[in-house]
């Protein structure tokens, strides 16, 4: 294993930061508990890189968990965020900034007429559940083993056991009486949904799924799988809620739903959306929109909903995707770095796969198959994974510090960037296979 390397002013803010901050981070995967080591303290960035506070240089393929599509400090978004800022940085009333970053996602999304800004993605989707029960007059919701919605109660909800219904709390302070109103099915079974309608589907307010699962790994659905969910949702008057805070924006300009050619009956944005900066969004059909209040009883509010820097930040990002290039280079990126991992799995024979969706990307350790459900991930990932991981950081190149976690590509990684990814790739994959 390569040798840790001597990051003495990152560990120095970390110990500080251990004395003020809960395990010293402002939200857990951060502090490399699955990996080991210190956690890198960023100084600063620009482009595909960020500099630690060692100043030491990092190839960056985190991207702050997906924001970054245009890379970090995209001119045009940081020139767009300092013209907002000089105009105030919060008004809590109306103004153009959010009606346009509003019109762009409208155009951009298949089938949404309305949308309702927040300031996170877990605000997204829990105010997206709350509508679906507004909507319905149903309580129960029913989401899927590996998919991640965000930190709000009823979303922190793992499968009951055995055949149980109800799901059980994945948290310590989320109460069982509300973790009881989530059911949770496993990805990729077309049976457990038939069952689950037949037995609940009168009783389902909503489904939530990651229509692109990129939180516990990248398990690629099969596109059938998504439209029985979508038939299935139809015939029983449940709403299907894409949750499209990874996936939005960045598969494609319309997300998911583009991609895939359904249209979800909500869906919930973030990340992407905010240009870097703290937003979410969710939207769907006006018939159900429009029962948000003011004009219906569903309530839904924010002091800083629709913050005029978010917006100006959003609108800069968005704008960028309307012509398509953006994507197609993400996508051209994405090809290059997955013709070159697989050269050289091809080549050491290594029991890995690379999967791949545009410009998200994940090394599935163990893996000789498509791994469709978090319960198909090979033993002892998570051993290997860091290995790879600390090899990859000495050499100047980050990766998510958890072996479940996606990569992210951004327009700022070019040609040259991919190729010293995947030089860098391989030699930290031999060290690891070693
Ligand atoms: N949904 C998905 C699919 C996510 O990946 C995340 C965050 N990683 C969330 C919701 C929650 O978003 P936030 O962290 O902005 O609250």
């Amino acid at each position: 294993m390569t040798e840790p390397v001597p990051v003495p002013r990152s560990q120095a803010l970390f110990d500080r930061a251990c004395k003020v901050m809960p395990g010293g981070v402002s939200s857990p995967v951060r502090a490399f508990r699955a990996v080991g080591g210190t956690p890198r303290f960023v100084a600063h960035a620009a482009g595909a890189r960020f500099t630690d506070a060692d100043g030491r240089s990092y190839l960056d393929f985190v991207m702050s968990w997906g924001p970054l599509l245009l890379g970090h400090a995209h001119p045009a978004i940081t020139q767009a965020i300092a013209a907002a800022a000089a105009r105030g940085a919060s008004y809590g009333a109306p103004h153009e900034g959010e009606v346009e970053l509003a019109e762009l996602v409208v155009q951009g999304y298949p089938g949404l007429e309305r949308v309702r800004f927040t300031s996170s993605g877990t605000e997204a989707t829990q105010s997206a559940i709350r509508l679906a029960r507004g909507c319905t007059g149903r309580d129960r919701i029913l989401k899927f083993a590996g998919c991640y919605h965000g930190h709000a109660d009823g979303l922190l909800v793992a499968a009951g056991s055995g055949a149980a219904t109800f799901g059980t709390p994945s948290s310590a302070g989320v109460p069982a009486a509300v973790a009881a109103l989530t059911s949770v099915l496993p990805l990729d079974d077309d049976a457990a949904l038939r069952a689950w309608f037949a037995r609940h589907g009168a009783e389902t307010a909503a489904v939530i799924i990651e229509p692109v699962p990129a939180n516990e790994g990248l398990l690629l659905q099969r596109p059938g799988f998504l439209r029985l969910l979508r038939e299935l949702c139809t015939a029983h008057g449940a709403l299907l809620i894409f949750d499209e805070v990874i996936s939005g924006f960045r598969v494609a300009r319309g997300g998911a739903a583009e991609l895939h050619g359904l249209r979800p009956d909500l869906a919930t944005f973030g990340k992407i959306l905010g240009g870097g900066l703290p937003c979410g969004a969710f939207g769907g059909r006006a018939e159900l929109l429009e029962q948000l209040a003011p004009n219906g009883r569903t309530y839904h509010a924010g002091t800083l909903s629709g913050n005029p820097l978010a917006m100006a930040a959003g609108k800069a990002m968005l704008s960028a995707l309307v012509d398509g290039r953006v994507h197609r280079q993400l996508e051209q990126r994405g090809q290059q770095l997955q013709a070159g991992i697989e050269r050289a799995i091809a080549e050491h024979r290594w029991p890995l796969r690379f999967e791949r969706l545009g410009s998200l990307f994940w090394f599935a350790f163990g893996a000789t198959g498509p791994i469709r459900r978090p319960d198909a991930i090979p033993a002892g990932a998570r051993e290997r994974y860091a290995k790879f991981f600390h090899g990859c950081l000495a050499r100047g190149v980050y990766l998510a510090p958890s072996a479940f976690e996606v990569g992210f590509l951004s327009t700022a990684h070019g040609e040259a960037e991919i190729a010293e990814a995947i030089a860098v790739f391989t030699t930290a994959l031999c060290e690891a296979f070693a």
